[in-house]
């Protein structure tokens, strides 16, 4: 089994049907979250993820919509009850930021402390991020306003392939990584610089040969059949709207 939840959909500005874009992975033993925004525990509560599961989390990059729920997360496992390792990844500046961050809310006198490890995602076409008995995660730089990096995640149980852009312009790097996945997630932000629109959104898809599009990171006051359908014009396979809780088997 594994699972892919959406957990947000939208991009900087979020709505009470929308938070921000972050998901979830799980596979029969583990579970490990990407990004992370808004209020992760009431989230993965309602997705019904075992907290005592979640081991890890990746961050894409370091603007406040991908990473404001940290806090909270690490807080919350501890009120939790956690006792066991958990795993941060992310690039060197988007680790500085998130310890940065912690050390200012003075983490290291909360107490009964878990161990945090650290992990630096080199920033190389197709790093290895995580090899576990359930996944296989790599990344891949992409071309935003700082240094971010997209996903291809492998379920070693099923085969099953997804991949997430997270913010990015279209990359031909990504594309390269998310060569014939299942489930392509990838940005539709619109038209700015180190962003994408759904048109382009629909292209990579059409370039990775994936066999499902899904746009996240959209606009909520958008209209949201125009973004299908612009993704449609380029990409010949099924193109849907992240939602909130959606899940995705792969
Ligand atoms: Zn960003
Ligand atoms: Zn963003």
């Amino acid at each position: 089994m594994a699972r892919l939840t959406i957990l947000g959909s939208a991009a900087a500005v979020p709505d009470m049907d929308h938070e921000n874009a972050y998901m979830v992975l799980e596979g029969e033993r583990s579970a490990l979250l990407i990004d992370c925004a808004g209020s992760p525990l009431a989230r993965l509560r309602a997705a019904e993820i075992d907290l005592h599961r979640l081991g890890s989390l990746i961050i894409t990059h370091h603007h406040p919509d991908h990473i404001y729920g940290v806090p909270s997360l690490l807080l919350g496992l501890r009120m939790h009850g956690r006792w066991a390792p958990f795993d941060i990844f992310g690039t060197r500046e988007s680790l500085a930021v998130i310890w940065g961050t912690m050390d200012l809310l003075g983490w290291q006198k909360w107490p009964s402390p878990f161990p945090v490890g650290r992990h630096e995602v080199e920033m190389a076409e197709g790093a290895l991020v995580i090899d576990s008995d359930e996944f296989q995660v790599r990344a891949t730089p992409t071309e935003h306003s700082l240094p971010s990096i997209g996903l291809q995640i492998v379920s070693k149980a099923t085969g099953g392939v997804v991949a997430y852009s997270s913010d990015t312009s279209p990359s031909d790097a990504f594309v390269r990584l998310a060569q014939g996945v299942d489930v392509l997630i990838h940005e539709s932000t619109g038209d700015y610089d180190g962003h994408s629109t759904s048109t382009q959104a629909g292209a990579v898809a059409e370039r990775c040969g994936a066999k499902k599009l899904v746009l996240i990171h959209y606009p909520i006051d958008a209209d949201f059949e125009a973004l299908r359908w612009e993704a449609e014009k380029e990409f010949g396979g099924p193109v849907e709207l992240a939602e909130d809780f959606a899940v995705y088997v792969f």
